[in-house]
């Protein structure tokens, strides 16, 4: 009995999900600046994510939502990864259904320069967590034109190998999507996340969906294909 205790709790403890929502900032217009922290102890890879930096994007807030569905229920992926969710990066730019912050900022042209304080906020959060392996950047077109695409972007090169791993499992679990491939260099202008985050990460993945016909529903779900895509890359 004491011997099958000790394993109860040991097997326990390898999956308790240690979770916090916790407040970076306060907006122009006095929304939250929110994180979603899910951990599982040290020695985890971590998956740092943001979405709706741009506030008519709100679709991506919704895959953002299926996203921390699935890994508050998928222990297969919490027992593997530490995960950040900042679901809604730009609160003032929904509020106002605009793609800009209050101050007319695009969010996702400051990451270089300081003068933005959505950026600077989510900033100092990403620079909180040592060793971020996966940044995911989530933007999501709610009309117009439909332009969907995930870009895996690196600053080394990757092998083919790997590639193939990559492109298999997309396949798999996000098959409206075309498995793309950049190399991100040092002198690339880092306004954006992506390239900002690609140079200082090990590897990122970037994630901008077109939602124009699709429904809160699929968002949803496609955010919980994206940690069964994760689980399968790394
Ligand atoms: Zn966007």
């Amino acid at each position: 009995v004491f011997l099958l205790l000790i394993f109860a709790s040991c097997a326990f403890s390898a999956i308790a999900l240690n979770h916090a929502d916790y407040i970076i900032g306060k907006t122009k217009l006095n929304h939250t600046l929110e994180v979603h922290r899910y951990t599982t102890g040290s020695n985890k890879i971590n998956v740092f994510y943001i979405a709706n930096q741009h506030g008519e994007e709100t679709k991506s807030s919704k895959m953002a939502e299926g996203f921390e569905a699935a890994v508050k229920n998928n222990t297969k992926y919490t027992e593997r990864f530490n995960t950040w969710i900042i679901p809604v990066s730009n609160p003032d730019g929904v509020h106002l259904n605009t793609q800009n912050n209050y101050y007319n900022q695009n969010t996702n042209r400051f990451w270089n320069i300081t003068t933005c304080y959505e950026t600077n906020k989510i900033k100092g959060a990403i620079n909180d967590v040592k060793n971020i392996t996966i940044f995911i950047d989530n933007h999501a077109l709610n009309s117009g034109e439909n332009y969907s695409y995930i870009y895996i972007r690196t600053k080394s090169d990757i092998s083919q190998t790997k590639k193939d791993q990559i492109c298999k499992a997309m396949n798999t679990y996000l098959s409206s999507f075309k498995c793309n491939f950049e190399k991100v260099s040092s002198t690339d202008n880092q306004d954006k996340a992506a390239y900002y985050m690609a140079n200082k990460a090990k590897y990122t993945i970037l994630i901008e969906v077109s939602q124009s016909n699709t429904s809160d529903k699929t968002a949803k779900q496609l955010g919980e294909n994206l940690t069964r895509f994760i689980g399968a890359i790394v």
